[in-house]
């Protein structure tokens, strides 16, 4: 389905028709220069261009067509409501775009859910005296919630997250009219990009993320949740692979592999989801889209929640409290895992096709000059 033309995307064309004649912010980010590549802008080329944002302010904090002057040229808040609508075109099954509309409310109520849900399970499941005992040993966890019960509840939402992810990847690519090109640098200069956050470097001297002076705040919060974040994966891989291939039950010593991948992942999260909260409490509030802060503050406590439990039960985990602490967690995980694909986190994919698509047209745009 091709991108819908949107009160949002008609502003957003007047605008970039402003800066096409200015180009002034032209060294901020990756949006500028893929701007400087188009005459006209297509609801798809808006799209793109909006997911390739990162909202980092820089080009509000600079223009001098700016609110309150006569043109109003707020980009980052426009983009952000375009974001919001590909994410919401784009979903998949193509009913669940209404969740983004009251992101904040469905994300909150399937954590709440998450964790009533496990701990009804368990206490079903399982016998008092075994959910409030203490259990050592290799196995401890699975004699209160059985291996296949895990295995079904997370393997079961996060698949089915994987597969939404790729149908509402595969939906953007075609909506916003992606053309064929090269792959192997494109991909490369994307990774980079990703890794290191680039576009909210502003060009070298940092962001505006708080008001007109520059920083670096939000680049290295978002970088402490997104290693953090990778370093949990990594602790489940590893884990995973202990007990299948190794035949090593979990909980794992302190100082195993699993174990120290997932703590400093924990503390990196939290610490990632304290900065980005503080940021987003106390930046200035005119370039910012107020409606898609309900859904991004849910995620941001979500996020800390599970990594907050995930810390706790390795710290109780030899006492009476880790059976209920365990169902919580994996109640925590499980939400997370079934919000995947309707909550902020989609822009991560999304932003990652922008960025590549972006590299891509730069070289396809360079050979066809020098034909
Ligand atoms: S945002 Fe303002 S300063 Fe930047 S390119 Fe556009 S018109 Fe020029
Ligand atoms: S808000 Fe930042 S990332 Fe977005 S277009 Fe402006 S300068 Fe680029």
């Amino acid at each position: 389905m091709p991108a819908t033309e949107t009160e949002a995307t008609a502003e957003a064309r007047r605008y970039l028709e402003v800066c096409n004649a200015c180009r002034y912010c032209e060294g901020y980010c990756a949006v500028f220069p893929a701007m400087a590549l188009r005459r006209e802008f297509s609801a798809g080329d808006l799209q793109h261009l909006a997911n390739l944002c990162h909202g980092c302010k820089g080009c509000y904090q600079s223009c001098q067509y700016s609110p309150p002057h006569a043109f109003g040229i707020n980009i980052p808040s426009t983009f952000a409501s375009i974001r919001q609508e590909s994410y919401e075109q784009y979903a998949w099954p193509p009913a669940m775009g209404a969740v983004f509309r009251r992101n904040g409310t469905v994300v909150s109520l399937v954590a709440a859910l998450g964790i009533a849900l496990a701990l009804l399970l368990t206490a079903a499941i399982q016998d008092p005296g075994v959910l409030y005992g203490a259990h050592t040993g290799a196995g401890a966890f699975y004699r209160v919630i059985p291996w296949w019960l895990m295995v079904a509840l997370a393997g079961g939402s996060f698949g089915f997250a994987l597969l939404a992810l790729t149908m509402g990847a595969i939906g953007y690519w075609r909506g916003t009219g992606s053309k064929p090109g090269p792959v192997v640098a494109p991909v490369a200069e994307t990774t980079v990009d990703i890794l290191t956050l680039r576009n909210l470097g502003g060009g070298g001297h940092g962001c505006n993320d708080l008001d007109e002076g520059f920083s670096t705040h939000r680049r290295w919060s978002h970088q402490a949740l997104m290693y953090g974040f990778l370093l949990c994966f990594a602790a489940t891989s590893v884990a995973t692979l202990y007990d299948h291939f190794l035949h090593l039950e979990a909980p794992y010593s302190f100082w195993s592999i699993p174990v120290q991948l997932g703590t400093w992942g924990g503390v990196l999260m939290m610490l990632g989801v304290a900065g980005l909260t503080w940021v987003k409490v106390v930046t200035d509030p005119v370039p910012v889209a107020k409606h898609v802060a309900g859904g991004e503050f849910a995620l941001l406590a979500l996020l800390f929640l599970v990594a907050a439990t995930g810390l706790l039960l390795l710290a109780l985990r030899h006492t009476g409290a880790m059976g209920v602490l365990l169902a919580i967690h994996l109640g925590l995980v499980l939400s997370l895992f079934i919000t995947l694909p309707y909550s902020k986190m989609v822009h991560g994919l999304y932003r990652g096709l922008a960025l590549f698509r972006s590299a891509r047209e730069k070289r396809t745009m360079t050979a066809a000059a020098a034909d």
